[in-house]
């Protein structure tokens, strides 16, 4: 079996009265490059995204559960999708793969131009229960910003976010991906916010970090520096898309009674490409002639 690189870690600190995960995403970032032939600009942005969810993913409470968040933006980058559970797996995907923008004022990667104003959803499905949605305006469209932002404003957890992707020579491919968040719990003493704060402001950046090859484990050490940090939890994380040609199917469905007998009656039956993945799923002609025979049905009963 090939050994995996990218892990997550979450862990806590200080008396269990700040929790932090932290987790490297490199090949995750790289998988979604390649599938999606994402431009620098749309790998930055959905590397953070990618980043982002898996830990959000592993704050969820059961392992059915799933966490999405979404951007929309009026930036070129558009609309940008990634959905996440706790078993580790992440999706996602930039509607428009091929920005490329000049660099910013401080010759960066111009992922907030990239971006512009919008609003940031998280919807976190419980299965059964309707899901939990937040959204809020972006304010730097620089995505660990803005879920900082998000995490103070819709659930009241002082956090602070970290997320960053390092790119190799190329300029294209992805050499280290990864981030951090750290919660505060409701009883957190005032010195330790302060000291926080304190380890937060001498903090460069994590590309900064991923460029020195840091762990998962040794961010947080940096983060947290001059705590005692209890890792409770490693695990392994991917890149991972659930569809299927069941899936599929129900996609072709949605498509609705009018579009369906117009693919009947062209009879050269249909094609659904996955978003997430890019994966092509062929239905021959008697596939989508079944479907409208259940169209049918449906609409008679
Ligand atoms: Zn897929």
């Amino acid at each position: 079996m090939e050994e995996y690189h990218d892990y997550l870690v979450r862990a806590l600190a200080c008396n269990e009265e700040v929790r932090a995960f932290a987790v490297t995403s490199k090949d995750a970032v790289e998988y979604a490059r390649k599938i999606h032939n994402n431009s620098p600009i749309a790998t930055a942005c959905l590397g953070r995204m990618l980043s982002a969810g898996l830990m959000m993913g592993d704050m969820l409470k059961s392992n059915k559960d799933l966490v999405t968040i979404q951007i929309h933006c009026d930036g070129p980058l558009k609309h940008v999708l990634v959905t996440a559970n706790d078993n580790g797996e992440v999706k996602g995907y930039v509607s428009n793969p091929n920005v490329i923008l000049p660099p910013n004022a401080s010759g960066h990667l111009n992922v907030g131009g990239g971006i512009g104003k919008g609003t940031l959803t998280v919807i976190r499905d419980f299965g059964l229960k309707e899901p939990y949605v937040s959204t809020i305006n972006l304010h730097l469209g620089e995505i660990a910003d803005d879920l900082t932002y998000y995490f103070a404003q819709s659930e009241q957890t002082p956090s602070s976010v970290g997320l960053g992707v390092l790119f190799n020579k190329d300029d294209v491919t992805v050499k280290a991906a990864g981030g951090f968040i750290i919660q505060l719990m409701p009883h957190t003493e005032d010195s330790v916010i302060s000291k926080i704060e304190s380890n937060l402001a001498n903090f460069t950046s994590v590309t900064d970090v991923l460029r020195q090859g840091k762990s998962p484990e040794e961010l947080l050490e940096i983060v947290l520096s001059g705590f005692d940090i209890k890792f409770t939890e490693k695990k392994p994380v991917f890149f991972k898309c659930s569809c299927s040609k069941e899936k599929g199917l129900i996609v072709l469905k949605s498509l609705g009674k009018k579009t369906i007998d117009e693919m009947v009656k062209d009879n050269k039956g249909a094609e659904v490409v996955c978003d997430f993945c890019g994966k092509k799923y062929e239905y021959t002609p008697e596939e989508v002639l079944s479907l409208q025979t259940e169209t049918n049905c449906k609409q008679n009963s």
